[in-house]
């Protein structure tokens, strides 16, 4: 029974490795991945940027349009009065309203120009994702086949362990279970020709290397508490 515990775990070695495996993505994708989402937060954090000063600009042509129409309307009064004194008056509000609207358009501009450089930025980050794309994702897939293949090859390993498994007192196989995972590994080891564990290389008493060779009973390594099997069994 020890010796087809020893073929469980052979097994079980296989599928930690696999396990481990599995979880080593290649540094070339996460390198892509990292780049990928700093980019897209980059593009994020831009967008934000550009649609705040749309905004304002926005906030502005609003602004200039209503002086242009208090402007055209003080001209218009300006032509409709009916005394020199009101006709003047009108004249110097159209005056203020041009002066008004020179000064916004002023301020105006710059943030045009301003909104032009950052939709070029904009535009440029976003031609680095475009490319950037089908790189990661022709990686994407290379992991996904690479993982594929592993978890096929883990579901086979895992059905041939049931079959094995089915050999082993169900009590043994817990047994076992504890140790290796207290001792993440071995749960079950050899004693060795010299009479010491095969897990921690300590010295085994005799008796309790005569108790494992003649089979009798599951003993543990008094030291690590590992299960203990012999060839000679
Ligand atoms: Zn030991």
């Amino acid at each position: 029974m020890l010796q087809t515990l020893s073929e469980v775990q052979a097994l079980d070695l296989e599928l930690d490795a696999l396990a481990t495996e599995r979880a080593q993505t290649p540094p070339a994708l996460v390198d892509m991945r990292a780049r990928h989402d700093a980019l897209e937060a980059e593009l994020g954090r831009r967008k934000a940027d550009l649609n705040g000063l749309r905004k304002r600009i926005n906030e502005s042509e609003i602004e200039l349009g209503s002086l242009q129409e208090r402007r055209k309307s003080a001209a218009e009064s300006a032509l409709r009065a009916s005394t020199s004194k009101e006709a003047s008056q009108f004249q110097n509000q159209e005056l203020q309203f041009a002066t008004r609207l020179q000064e916004l358009e002023e301020d105006t501009m710059p943030l045009l120009e301003e909104q032009e450089a950052r939709q070029a930025g904009v535009a440029e980050l976003e031609e680095q994702l475009t490319t950037l794309r089908p790189e990661l994702e022709a990686l994407e897939a290379d992991e996904r086949a690479r993982v594929e293949s592993l978890d096929e090859r883990v579901e086979s390993l895992g059905v041939e362990r049931s079959r094995l498994a089915q050999g082993v007192s169900a009590n043994l196989l817990k047994q076992y279970e504890q140790v290796r995972k207290a001792r993440r590994g071995l749960g079950v080891v050899p004693v060795t020709e010299a009479g010491t564990c095969g897990g921690c290389n300590v010295r085994l008493p005799i008796f309790v290397v005569q108790k494992v060779r003649k089979g009798q009973g599951v003993t543990r390594c008094p030291s690590c508490g590992r299960l203990l099997w012999s060839t000679n069994a």
